[in-house]
């Protein structure tokens, strides 16, 4: 028996309800806020994911799945959706639409971790890029959206933190003083950040390792070395979600795990776990071939969504439900049964009848488990007088109905 990969799932059953349920949640509120669908491929020239994710990241060092194709090329899966959304955007010049463009997808996203609860090796992202601006209310925007969403969904004690990295300037200078902060305390913190701080120093405000966490406790402020008009922008972001009613609080340590992240970062996060992560990436478009182009975006982990609405509410147990079990007896009754149900759910009923070659009692016993709604026999006699008996199945109830009148008659039933 070959059995799924590691830190594979297969969503099946009531599962699967609930995804249709957020991702419907998600293109509801998607299609409110103007914001358009995108499907780019699973995979990209992994060059795309270098450039893009940046080289000293965790993803682009360790935990992309990455192959060569027949014709020799480097491919990888999708790490994130960011890259990809952001080829596309240049790919169909989509900078000559009216600008800001807004963009959203729901994909299946690749990462080759370590697996425990909430980190999968194949999980889903809803993400969505706006780009084409460089104001603080596109920012705003973009945060407003994981906002409504956690808010549709009913997630108690979600936190937004938010803080600024400000533009290249201020975040080299703040690089340096970082640096020098570690550079005094570099025995104490394990070994990967003693290796990565000089490159990336950033990098160690993410480490997840308590020891290193102990040191930066104390490292010095990105938020002090903004110059004004970073400090002006990330202001102007604070006092919009104030008029939005969105409540925040700012943390100076919010890095996030990509390279590409400019002025505004931020994270929702619930319970220790991080459900949405982004940020402004105002020179992502150019260093993928565009024009320089103001942008800001998130991902936000649909399994960790599914994690905390499972955790407040309890594992979700869905009663099935159809509309009309068409039971049959004999074979002529059988046949006509056949069509009937297709000739209903061509109408738009939840239509069922045999299809295993049950008894009658055995069918009844089957349109109650799958929550059949109204019932019918229909055998020789039914056939000739060209009627049935419609039983209600949960009054017991029932009433005669000419056959020729069933599809309309249950129509009318069930959209009352
Ligand atoms: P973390 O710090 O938890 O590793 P990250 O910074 O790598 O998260 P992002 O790259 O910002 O995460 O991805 C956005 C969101 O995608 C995360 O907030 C999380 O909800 C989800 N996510 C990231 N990696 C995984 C994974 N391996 N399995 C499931 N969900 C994930
Ligand atoms: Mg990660």
């Amino acid at each position: 028996m070959i059995q799924l990969v590691k830190g594979t799932k297969d969503i099946y059953g009531a599962e699967v309800k609930l995804w249709q349920e957020v991702e419907g949640k998600m293109r509801r509120i998607c299609e409110t806020f103007g914001i358009g669908e995108i499907r780019t491929p699973a995979f990209e020239f992994t060059e795309l994911f270098v450039r893009g994710v940046g080289e000293t990241t965790d993803i682009v060092q360790k935990e992309m799945y990455t192959f060569t194709d027949d014709g020799d090329r480097s491919l990888t899966l999708r790490p994130e959706g960011t890259a990809g959304a952001v080829r596309a955007y240049i790919e169909h010049g989509m900078h000559n639409q009216p600008q800001p463009t807004k963009l959203y997808y729901i994909s299946p996203t690749f990462r080759c971790e370590n697996t425990q609860a909430g980190r999968q090796r194949q999980f889903h992202q809803f993400g969505v890029e706006m780009l084409g601006s460089y104001s603080a209310a596109q920012d705003a925007e973009a945060i407003s959206v994981a906002a409504a969403l956690l808010k549709e969904m009913g997630i108690q004690g979600v936190q937004l933190r938010l803080n600024s990295l400000g533009c290249p300037e201020c975040r080299s200078r703040y690089n340096k003083q970082l640096r020098e902060f570690i550079g005094s305390h570099l025995e104490r913190l394990c070994p990967t950040c003693q290796e990565r701080y000089e490159k990336n120093p950033l990098r160690v405000l993410d480490c997840k390792e308590e020891a290193c966490q102990a040191v930066i406790a104390d490292a010095p402020s990105v938020l002090d070395c903004l110059d004004e008009e970073c400090t002006k922008h990330f202001q102007t972001v604070q006092d919009i979600l104030t008029e939005m009613g969105i409540a925040f609080v700012v943390d100076p340590k919010i890095v996030r795990g990509l390279d590409y992240y400019t002025r505004t970062v931020f994270e929702f996060v619930s319970g220790g776990l991080t459900v949405c992560g982004g940020g402004r990436y105002d020179n992502l478009v150019e260093e993928c071939g565009g024009k320089p182009t103001g942008a800001v975006g998130f991902g936000l982990g649909i399994e960790r969504l599914i994690m905390m609405l499972e955790k407040q509410n309890g594992a979700i147990e869905q009663q099935p439900e159809r509309d009309v079990y068409i039971g049959s007896m004999g074979e002529a009754g059988w046949k006509k049964a056949q069509g009937m149900v297709f000739a209903l759910r061509q109408a738009g009923v939840r239509a069922e009848c045999d299809t295993v070659e049950r008894s009658v009692k055995a069918q009844m016993k089957y349109a109650n488990k799958i929550g059949a709604k109204y019932s019918v026999i229909l055998g020789d006699a039914e056939l000739e007088q060209g009627s049935v008996e419609l039983k209600e199945m949960a009054t017991g109830e029932q009433e005669s109905v000419a056959l020729a009148d069933l599809e309309a008659v249950l129509k009318e039933k069930i959209c009352r």
